[in-house]
């Protein structure tokens, strides 16, 4: 695979270029275009249906934490408990008032798209309780294709050009060390062999939206689509991480991956109480004493990662599920470096180690519109973000096909990570070299080594977070 000359590298201007189209990704190209009509809007993203977590997930259905707008101590409630489940992971607590604040509104505008919500008999929205949180303030919405197109609908209504087929795998810095664009490839076939095509994008602002780490892990529950490069590309742009090694991670029966709660498993008298504690969320948690029956099962792992509990029930394996983690940022999406901004999966700060159910659609509502909206000011009468005319779009790609060289790296990466980076691990010292060894790499090399070398930067991130 050769490197693309900077003659053979396509170059584009917008004001806002949005890394991602989960619904982060698209709620901030919302905000951005809202905030700023004339500003040019760019959604770059792999694929052309929906995808991620957010809009292909295997359940085709999604909570989201709903604070009513007419109890000030249901959003006070919300944040006492976002808060106590953040050791020992940290949270900000002006993030979390913030995502409180902003819930009605966003969620309001959930209904106002026409998303098929959960309703009782009689009408009324139906309220359940999340993971960690006995409260019922949880609203559900089912048909992430139905959401997805409404959402696309929205976008595009709006004028915010979309450009798939594309994913980012460097973020550009001028010598201020402000990030100001990003370059995006696409491997597609060019007579009859393979050929990374490059697009530099310079914008005004760049919105990382690209998702989490969980596509780092070969056991992997999280929606197809997702690249595990966010960690990496927001650290090699110089943006802080936090609560990195926090990801949730569920029980699924092996095979058939039925989901399985280790609080419903056959336990001793004397843990009948953490095992109750343990019913109460589905993912494994950090910090809380009924860890401790999920540290049981990864004990009685052998070496082809499942855990036959002695008492009965099924094989298990751990799944990666979603990370809690991502860019630090503030309340306007900013991440710690100069013109970037993050949401959703990728930006943290807003949950602890644990979360509730729910809470995490909610940050990527409240905190796309945030980031979207801040990000499109700044753009504002930034020389990248003049009119140009609209992107002539290539056929989007059902997503950028790997070569077998980064295949391979990535199985070997996937293989390790399951090995050593799930709750309460520490990594041995030759997966840790061989990650330093890749991450390491010079940049601006071949794509298909600069995607290794970011994926190592993010698994880095994880086990050292
Ligand atoms: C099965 C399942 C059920 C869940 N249920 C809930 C729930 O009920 N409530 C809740 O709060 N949370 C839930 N979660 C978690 C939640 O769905 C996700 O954390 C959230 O949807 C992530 O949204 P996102 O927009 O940040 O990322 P995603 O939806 O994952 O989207 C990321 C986007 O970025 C794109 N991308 C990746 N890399 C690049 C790149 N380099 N360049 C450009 N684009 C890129 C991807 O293709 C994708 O379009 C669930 C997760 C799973 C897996």
């Amino acid at each position: 695979m050769s490197s693309a000359s900077d003659s053979d590298i396509a170059r584009l201007n917008c004001g806002v270029l949005v890394l991602g189209a989960g619904l982060a990704g698209m709620r901030a190209a919302w905000a951005a275009k809202q905030a700023a009509p004339h500003l040019r809007v760019l959604l770059a993203s792999p694929r052309r249906a929906p995808s991620g977590s957010s809009f292909a997930n295997s359940n085709n259905a999604l909570g989201v934490q709903a604070p009513s707008p007419d109890a000030a101590s249901e959003a006070r409630d919300f944040a006492a408990e976002a808060l106590a489940l953040a050791p020992p992971g940290e949270a900000d607590p002006e993030l979390v008032r913030v995502l409180a604040e902003d819930a009605p509104a966003r969620v309001a505008e959930l209904l106002a798209l026409g998303l098929n919500f959960r309703r009782e008999a009689a009408g009324p929205l139906a309220r359940f309780s999340g993971c960690f949180s006995p409260s019922r303030r949880a609203l559900v919405f089912d048909g992430l294709r139905h959401a997805h197109a409404a959402f696309s609908s929205r976008l595009r209504t709006l004028g915010v050009e979309f450009l798939h087929g594309f994913e980012a795998l460097a973020l550009h810095k001028d010598d201020d060390g402000r990030v100001q664009g990003a370059r995006l490839c696409s491997l597609c076939s060019q007579r009859g062999g393979n050929a990374w095509r490059r697009l530099d994008v310079r914008a005004g602002a760049v919105v990382a939206a690209m998702g989490g780490p969980a596509p780092l892990f070969a056991r992997r529950m999280c929606g197809p689509g997702g690249s595990g490069l966010s960690y990496g590309l927001l650290a090699s742009a110089g943006a802080r991480l936090v609560n990195a090694r926090y990801l949730q991670f569920f029980w699924l029966s092996e095979p058939g991956r039925a989901f399985v709660n280790p609080g419903d498993l056959q336990w001793p008298a004397a843990l009948a109480e953490l095992a109750a504690a343990r019913r109460g969320h589905c993912p494994v948690a950090y910090g809380l004493p009924d860890s401790r029956l999920d540290q049981t099962l990864l004990d009685l792992r052998g070496p082809d990662g499942v855990a036959r509990p002695p008492a009965g029930g099924p094989p298990l394996a751990l799944h990666a599920h979603a990370g809690n983690g991502g860019a630090e940022i503030d309340a306007h999406g900013r991440t710690t470096t100069a013109g970037l901004y993050a949401c959703g999966e990728c930006a943290g700060g807003m949950h602890g180690a644990n979360r509730m159910g729910g809470a995490m659609v909610l940050a990527c509502l409240v905190f796309g519109a945030r980031a979207g909206a801040a990000a499109a000011r700044k753009a504002l009468g930034c020389a990248a973000a003049s009119p140009a005319k609209p992107f002539a779009a290539a056929p989007p790609l059902p997503g950028p096909p790997r070569d077998g060289a980064s295949a391979a790296f990535l199985r070997r990466l996937r293989q390790g990570m399951d090995k050593n980076a799930l709750p309460g691990q520490t990594a041995s010292p030759a997966f840790l070299t061989w990650l330093q060894s890749a991450a390491a790499q010079k940049p601006d090399v071949p794509a298909a080594r600069e995607r290794g070398r970011l994926l190592a930067l993010s698994a880095l991130a994880v086990v050292t977070g």
